[in-house]
């Protein structure tokens, strides 16, 4: 058996690697590494790719939060809310901007954003929500827009794990993530769902002022070449990653579909067992999770009753069967964000979910025989057999 990673990207790029070398190459020879035609071509693609007018390619994921947020225009003391069961980036770039970060509980099957917490918390002070759409699967979008509409907020969607997924309307119809909100932003980290081979971002919109007013904040703040009239950042894709994304971008949908497949097998092993709940999709699709494609499962998260889950952690370990904790501290008590505003009856899911949660290995190389390895080895633990 291949060993198991938790992120095969050796494996997935030796099945690339006659595309992006030469792709690589072509920057090379070009030297254009700033800003050159394939930053350009892999900005455009990705339009396409989205169905959004309006991609700003950037530095890194958190970058693209904190400059969504800049073009916005939050102001100091303004409130943004956002889902207390997340990676520390989303808060972190509010509290950067002295905004006011208020964090809520998650959903305990979907573990995305509790459309009523997010109503309670509203206040007059609270311009803007950033729904995460958290190991790939699409937060509940139609209520969140709905809910903003009614209280004239802007959604900045935070798709880092979710990029590719779909979102079923209510009516039916069909969106990418990324493509709902006012503004979103992506990651490109290397382990993301598209990855690029160092750190990369993105902004996406369909507000054409926003996307200008965005496009001069990314490039110092200028509109025109040394009149800065804004406050601005330096945050720029390499055109050596645009190159390796612009090579990756046309495989997305396939690697999503072998995460999903991955993730239904994954699934069959474990339905039904009364100490594992394994990912559900939203409610608005069909069945359990890897039959609907609003779930591109950047990570498979199962949530655990009455297991040890920290010993079934260290068993993993001894197997070599890497696996991870995400998140092993909610956010609201984390140090650096902790507050005396918040309530611990407020956050009684994160604050389980932190004890009950393990992601087992998921990636684009998974085979047959590892998952099986993996879920017979996870299932004998949980029923005492090892
Ligand atoms: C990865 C990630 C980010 C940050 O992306 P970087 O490119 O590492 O800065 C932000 N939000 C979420 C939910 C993420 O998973």
């Amino acid at each position: 058996m291949k060993k198991i990673q938790m992120v095969d990207l050796q494996g997935q790029y030796a099945k690339i690697k006659d595309v992006v070398d030469p792709s690589i190459q072509e920057v090379m020879d070009s030297a254009a590494f700033i800003n050159g035609p394939k930053v350009h071509q892999f900005q455009k693609n990705l339009e396409d790719y989205l169905g959004v007018k309006h991609v700003i390619p950037c530095a890194n994921g958190t970058d693209a939060l904190q400059i969504a947020m800049m073009g916005l225009g939050l102001k100091p003391g303004d409130e943004v809310i956002t889902a207390d069961f997340t990676f520390a980036a989303t808060v972190e770039v509010i509290a950067l901007l002295q905004l006011t970060p208020v964090l809520v509980d998650v959903d305990p099957i979907t573990f995305n954003i509790d459309v009523e917490a997010i109503e309670k918390a509203i206040t007059p002070k609270t311009k803007a929500i950033v729904p995460v759409h958290l190991f790939g699967l699409a937060a509940d979008m139609d209520a969140i827009m709905d809910l903003a509409k009614k209280h004239n907020l802007y959604v900045i969607e935070d798709n880092a794990q979710g990029i590719g997924a779909d979102y079923l309307h209510s009516d039916g119809t069909k969106t990418k993530t990324g493509a709902i909100g006012h503004v979103a932003s992506t990651s490109f980290f290397p382990s993301k769902n598209l990855g690029c081979y160092g750190d990369g971002g993105a902004i996406f919109t369909n507000d054409d002022n926003l996307a200008h007013t965005i496009r001069g904040i990314v490039n110092h703040g200028m509109y025109k070449r040394y009149h800065h009239d804004v406050v601005g950042v330096n945050s720029r894709l390499d055109s050596i990653q645009a190159a390796v994304l612009d090579a990756k971008l046309p495989h997305l949908d396939t690697y999503n579909e072998a995460r999903r497949n991955a993730a239904r097998k994954y699934s069959e092993a474990f339905k039904d067992h009364p100490k594992i709940t394994v990912p559900t999709g939203r409610t608005a699709c069909e069945g359990i999770c890897g039959t609907c494609d609003c779930h591109v499962f950047h990570q498979y998260t199962l949530n655990l009753k009455d297991v040890d889950r920290d010993a079934l952690v260290a068993h993993l370990q001894e197997q070599n069967i890497p696996c991870g904790v995400y998140y092993p501290i909610p956010l609201h008590l984390q140090k650096a964000y902790a507050d005396e505003r918040y309530n611990e009856e407020d956050f009684k899911v994160t604050n389980q979910l932190v004890q009950s949660v393990i992601s087992l290995p998921m990636h684009t190389e998974l085979d047959d025989e590892q998952i099986e390895f993996i879920t017979t080895t996870v299932l004998n633990f949980i029923d005492g057999n090892s």
